[in-house]
């Protein structure tokens, strides 16, 4: 990988997602060699991606190049590298490019998506992880529009403006909050000779409420926004089965060519790394460490440090990974020193979601609060939280745009999206069974 062996302590930090770039920043000026290692060469802001699968904000305003970011940080190294496995025997992490040796490592890998298991699900539905799903989902729902225009019953046209998501957590709503701005306003102009009111925006939650996590003030008040909004919500409702035209739950048949998954998550941890839970995450103690394996560490989704108050670990947040970067890098500056580590203790700032304009819903540690106010909350942590200067001006720009125009004007098919052929799995009349 042609890092050059010196006398520095080196620190392999995998992984450039909120977790390990926060920390890679906050080790600036130590006694460190700094090498991170990631599988693409740019950094992902994942809680705006839904705005580029709606196209609301162009892909380049979430994600910002790695290099950019360490331009000026000295003793530091990034190379592209998928990390296959780690070797803690002999402190050499993995990788497609070849192995490399660390004093100290970091497993900051995030999440994948969870489909519990559902081969054909996984197979035939999108899901939004990665700045290439959101792209895809973007070209996808705009093909089926076009292929819509030239349907020639009205079922099929049906099924192909249709819609539905699974999983009323924050990406769930807030994707099907975006949706139906589009459909609102933006789609009748591009479409006028479909009949835009037949398209159905179906998001189905498997638990009571939309926003476990958040307060049921939060949660009835997204309910409201969506419905407002003609959003079509199902609660108590799982997905079974999609045969690619087909959504079957428990007792509905819902006709629809997009099926979008935000149902879960689960750690991506790579291979060699410390004792696996059952979210697929990495049991952590209060320092960190990675359980059985010395001298690693893990951080950000992929890690679980769990106690009596939160017997599933951390909340897997943007905001929550940023704070561990922190907490880590000091942590890591007293081993040089010979300190003491310190324990951690993890401070909680709140979770927000937004709707549509001018509704979200926000609860903080000290108020909660829906509606307009929770809205400019929520834009103003996101801006803030974007990485570099012009995404924040770029973004800004764009969501200004639409506030006025409700239309960014970026509907492009670049990169067309090819879908995978399954066979059908019955029902062939796909009655629809879903009230609006
Ligand atoms: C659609 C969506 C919406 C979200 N909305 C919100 C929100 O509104 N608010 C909020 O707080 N949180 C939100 N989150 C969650 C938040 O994005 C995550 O909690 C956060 O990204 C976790 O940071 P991380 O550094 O642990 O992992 P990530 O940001 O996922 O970074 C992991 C990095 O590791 C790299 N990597 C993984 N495996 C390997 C490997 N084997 N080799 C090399 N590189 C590897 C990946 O390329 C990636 O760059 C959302 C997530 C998604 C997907």
């Amino acid at each position: 990988m042609n890092i050059p062996q010196t006398n520095q302590k080196r620190i392999v930090i995998i992984g450039s997602g909120f977790a390990g770039l926060t920390l890679a920043q906050n080790l600036k000026g130590s006694a460190f060699q700094i090498v991170l290692l990631d599988r693409n060469n740019y950094h992902t802001f994942q809680p705006l991606l839904y705005q580029v699968a709606t196209s609301g904000l162009e892909p380049d305003s979430v994600t910002y190049p790695i290099r950019k970011v360490f331009q000026h940080q000295k003793n530091f190294f990034f190379r592209i590298a998928d990390v296959a496995s780690v070797d803690t025997k002999r402190k050499m992490v993995v990788t497609d490019h070849g192995e490399l040796s660390y004093d100290y490592l970091v497993m900051a890998t995030g999440a994948q998506t969870n489909f519990f298991g559902n081969k054909r699900i996984e197979d035939l539905s999108m899901s939004m992880k990665s700045i290439r799903e959101a792209l895809d989902l973007r070209s996808l729902l705009l093909q089926n529009f076009e292929e819509a225009l030239m349907a020639n019953t009205e079922g099929k046209k049906k099924e192909l403006m249709n819609v539905v998501i699974v999983g009323g957590g924050p990406t769930g709503v807030e994707l099907a909050g975006a949706l139906a701005e589009l459909k609102s306003y933006v789609l009748p102009n591009d479409y006028p000779d479909l009949d835009i009111s037949q398209m159905k925006i179906v998001l189905v939650q498997g638990a009571p409420r939309l926003l476990p996590n958040m307060s049921e003030k939060a949660s009835a008040k997204a309910l409201e926004f969506l419905q407002s909004m003609g959003v079509v919500v199902l609660l108590n409702k799982v997905v079974k089965d999609y045969d690619d035209h087909c959504i079957f739950t428990n007792d509905e048949q819902i006709p629809a060519r997009t099926l979008i998954w935000s149902a879960g998550v689960m750690g991506q941890p790579v291979t060699g790394v410390g004792e696996i839970n059952r979210g697929n995450r990495v049991e952590v103690d209060e320092y960190f460490q990675v359980r059985g394996a010395e001298d690693v560490f893990s951080i950000g989704d992929v890690a679980s440090m769990t106690s009596e108050q939160l017997p599933k670990g951390h909340p897997m947040m943007a905001s929550v990974a940023c704070q561990q970067g922190i907490f880590l890098a000091n942590n890591l500056k007293r081993i040089v020193k010979g300190e003491e580590l310190k324990r951690y203790e993890h401070i909680d700032r709140g979770s927000m979601a937004t709707v549509g304009k001018n509704k979200a819903v926000a609860d903080l540690p000290n108020f909660k609060t829906q509606g307009i106010l929770a809205w400019y909350l929520w834009m103003f942590v996101h801006l803030f939280l974007l990485v570099g200067f012009r995404n924040r001006v770029v973004a800004l720009i764009d969501w200004a745009w639409g506030y006025f125009t409700y239309d960014t004007g970026i509907r492009l098919i670049i990169r067309p999206f090819k879908r995978k052929v399954v066979e059908p799995v019955g029902n062939p009349d796909k009655t629809e069974s879903v009230n609006v």
